[in-house]
């Protein structure tokens, strides 16, 4: 069975309703009593909208309520999808990037973080934020929050700063597979858990045997797909890609190239 498909999806999600684990959006989760076994689906939104619609549905076929982090650019930020999701009853945030995209200009970078904080809250009362990783640019998007407080935005959670991984056990999607952690830049976590995960289906048997954490938090991107080519695609893409980064490491020709074509394909509406 291939992986990362919305069938194999659903295993994951039935997994976890079966072991007994409460669904909680990403606020809920912030600012709600979460003992017990829970469970909280975080999808950032960096491309592909329609395929998170298609999670989404499937999300609430089942009754999990989840967590959607869009961004400002034009692969992610479809009002169409957007009202949908919020419709379906999931959490909508916003996957910020204003310190990238403002070149390290803290204060031009707030003043755009407020304009799209209230953009978004157009569609649904947004509480959480989440940094997006921005691979290519120097600045991390986190730095926003050294002089700044979330409460001063009406915000109670940015996963990367009010979340202890110490407890909570996170997993990443990253490069279709669970332990493709190595290619990320930024978004990496301190774990305090020595738990690897290859496919879908070892998280699967994992939860069914109840050897999993209490407290998990879920990143899932949009490349979830049952289309047979756009998977197949996907798959070499993201193949390639992770490839070209690790090259760029070394190759300093290859990371301007690289960067360049990145920023094309990003580039703002
Ligand atoms: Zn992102």
């Amino acid at each position: 069975m291939r992986d990362f498909t919305l069938k194999s999806y659903k295993t994951l999600l039935l997994a976890f309703q079966q072991a007994g684990y409460r669904f909680l959006t990403f606020e809920e989760w912030m600012t709600a009593s979460n003992e017990g076994r829970t469970v909280v689906m975080r999808h950032d939104v960096d491309e592909l909208a329609g395929n998170a619609l298609k999670m989404a549905r499937l999300e609430h076929a089942l009754g999990v309520r989840a967590t959607y982090f869009f961004r400002v650019v034009k692969q992610s930020n479809v009002p169409e999808v957007i009202k949908q999701i919020v419709a379906l009853g999931h959490e909508v945030g916003y996957h910020y990037e204003d310190l990238a995209l403002a070149e390290g200009d803290v204060k031009k970078a707030m003043v755009s973080f407020e304009k799209n904080l209230e953009y978004f809250r157009s569609y649904y009362p947004v509480k959480s934020v989440c940094m997006h990783g921005s691979s290519t640019s120097k600045y991390d998007n986190r730095l926003l929050w050294k002089e700044h407080q979330l409460s001063d935005y009406g915000l109670v959670g940015e996963p990367y700063l009010t979340v202890d991984f110490n407890k909570v056990f996170y997993m990443t999607d990253t490069g279709y597979a669970w332990d493709g952690g190595k290619y990320a830049t930024r978004d990496v976590v301190e774990s305090g858990f020595d738990l690897h995960f290859h496919t879908t289906r070892q998280i699967v048997q994992c939860i069914k045997e109840e050897n999993f954490p209490k407290q998990v938090l879920v990143l899932a991107h949009t490349l979830w797909t049952d289309n047979v080519v756009q998977w197949h695609w996907l798959h070499c893409r993201e193949f390639f890609r992770n490839n070209v980064k690790q090259w760029a490491k070394t190759n300093k020709f290859v990371a301007i190239i690289y960067n360049r074509l990145v920023q094309w394909y990003w580039k703002k509406r």
